[in-house]
């Protein structure tokens, strides 16, 4: 790489740092887009069949929110950072800030927990499918309102201008953590140049409280620039978009789970049972159950709208038995497409010969002693597939409503399929990789990763069945 894109790019991190007036002003702006994208619709009376998004401001932020906004948003973690986190998040901004101005109190140790982003994920995404967040102005303020409301109240209690919330509790950081291990750039720490003496050591405010010094990659950096140049040691590089995750993440547990019973499980559950007539068939069989033993009460459709979708009005209301096979449906597809990715995994681990270091280190310095620390390494592999999933699943949205205002769409599935090959084609060739860092024999490497193809069978039949056959 030469010299003069190198200093380009670092320049780049220096031009964030010098700005962070103007990235603060853009954040505010947002702020205010965003506030009344989510609040003026859900005082409005809800959309007509014939409103679009040219006339109708519900289905305008209906359009933004779900069809752009969201499912971009997630495709810029793997080419930029979490860039979208540092400079132009709103609720970022507010936890921050509410941060500044607050009681400024110790992290409580509950936060520290490593299952919040998987925890957080799998509870919002089942949340907002029981109260169809993507149709709905009053279920997309209670989800996304709901979630910036506590960042703020987080952001109040705990830290100082920093952003406690993105850290530990943020329902998609998790999600952009994973993705971000794919991006070509980073904030690069050169060891030998910090530890040069320096005259004046200026201060800091690193808002998801990343230890500068030992920072390995971009997980968790919000891409802002303020560190850029720090000591001379600080620099946004570029780098291979597979170098993190062959050379320095090693996954845990709750990372894996997050992978695979995540992205890969629920998510795939919660995009595709509307479509599913396996999700009809489960419904029908109940409800006759029920009606023959005189079970009635689960077939009522009176929840409130806050705790299953109910609108009346546009004869759209979910019955307990609804959200109930909703939830069991979900649960199914976690186990069933999850579950076989794992245990292909697990087989892979099985396969290579064990790591040379059986206590590796992880990101944060702790000791891997667990017995599938190989696992959680392999897993790290299928972020491009479980990733490209969650974007086709988002994406489903968007082509609904572009659909419905008389664009044709009849060019989608060729692409979706497309991504979906090279997002596999690249998950398999990760795998080759770390499967290498093992051993280098070809047959036991091919083995290892036709463990884990295989284990990506009904990964690949559910999207084919949601695109293709329903
Ligand atoms: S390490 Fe912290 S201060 Fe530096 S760019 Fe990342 S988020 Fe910003």
């Amino acid at each position: 790489m030469g010299h003069g894109f190198r200093a380009r790019i670092a320049r780049v991190g220096d031009v964030l740092r010098d700005h962070q007036r103007a990235i603060r002003r853009l954040q505010w702006a947002i702020v205010g887009v965003y506030v009344f994208l989510l609040a003026v619709p859900a005082i409005l009376p809800l959309p007509d069949r014939t409103a679009s998004v040219f006339n109708n401001l519900t289905i305008l932020a209906q359009f933004a929110f779900w069809g752009v906004w969201w499912p971009f948003v997630l495709v810029s973690i793997p080419l930029f950072g979490r860039a979208w986190c540092g400079l132009f998040c709103p609720e970022g901004a507010l936890t921050e800030w509410a941060s500044g101005h607050g009681r400024g109190g110790a992290i409580p140790h509950w936060m520290r927990w490593g299952g919040w982003p998987f925890v957080a994920f799998a509870l919002t995404t089942i949340y907002g499918q029981l109260v169809s967040v993507y149709q709905y102005p009053w279920a997309a303020a209670a989800v996304l309102g709901g979630s910036t409301v506590a960042a703020m109240i987080i952001g109040w209690l705990y830290g100082r201008e920093k952003r406690v919330w993105c850290k530990y509790l943020c329902p998609v950081s998790g999600v952009f953590n994973l993705l971000a291990k794919l991006a070509p750039w980073h904030y690069r720490v050169d060891p030998h140049a910090w530890r040069r003496p320096v005259r004046r050591i200026e201060s800091i405010n690193c808002a998801p409280l990343l230890p500068l010094r030992h920072m390995k990659g971009a997980a968790e950096c919000h891409m802002c620039g303020r560190c850029s140049d720090y000591r001379g040691a600080i620099a946004l590089s570029a780098r291979s978009p597979e170098a993190e995750i062959v050379g320095v993440a090693e996954g845990d547990g709750w990372q894996t789970a997050l992978i695979v019973f995540g992205l890969m499980g629920l998510a795939v559950g919660a995009f595709l049972w509307s479509a599913s007539p396996w999700f009809v068939t489960i419904k029908q069989t109940a409800a006759t159950w029920l009606v023959e033993h005189d079970v009635y009460w689960p077939l009522a459709q009176n929840a409130p709208w806050f705790i299953l979708t109910h609108y009346p009005e546009v004869n759209d209301s979910f019955s307990w038995l609804d959200g109930a096979v909703v939830l069991v449906f979900i649960a199914g597809a976690a186990l069933c497409v999850g579950g076989p990715v794992f245990a292909g995994l697990w087989l892979a681990d099985r396969i290579l010969p064990a790591r040379r270091r059986p206590g590796v280190l992880d990101a944060s310095g702790r000791l891997l002693r667990g017995r599938l620390a190989g696992v959680h390494k392999l897993a790290q592999g299928l972020i491009p597939a479980g990733g490209v999933g969650v974007f086709l699943g988002l994406s489903a949205t968007t082509l609904t409503l572009l659909h419905h205002e008389g664009v044709p769409t009849g060019w989608a599935n060729a692409v979706r399929f497309l991504l979906l090959g090279l997002a596999l084609a690249w998950s398999l060739r990760f795998e080759w990789r770390l499967a290498g860092l093992r051993c280098r024999r070809w047959p036991v490497r091919a083995t290892a990763v036709g463990m884990v193809g295989l284990g990506l069978a009904p990964f690949c039949v559910a999207w084919v069945l949601f695109f293709a056959v329903w």
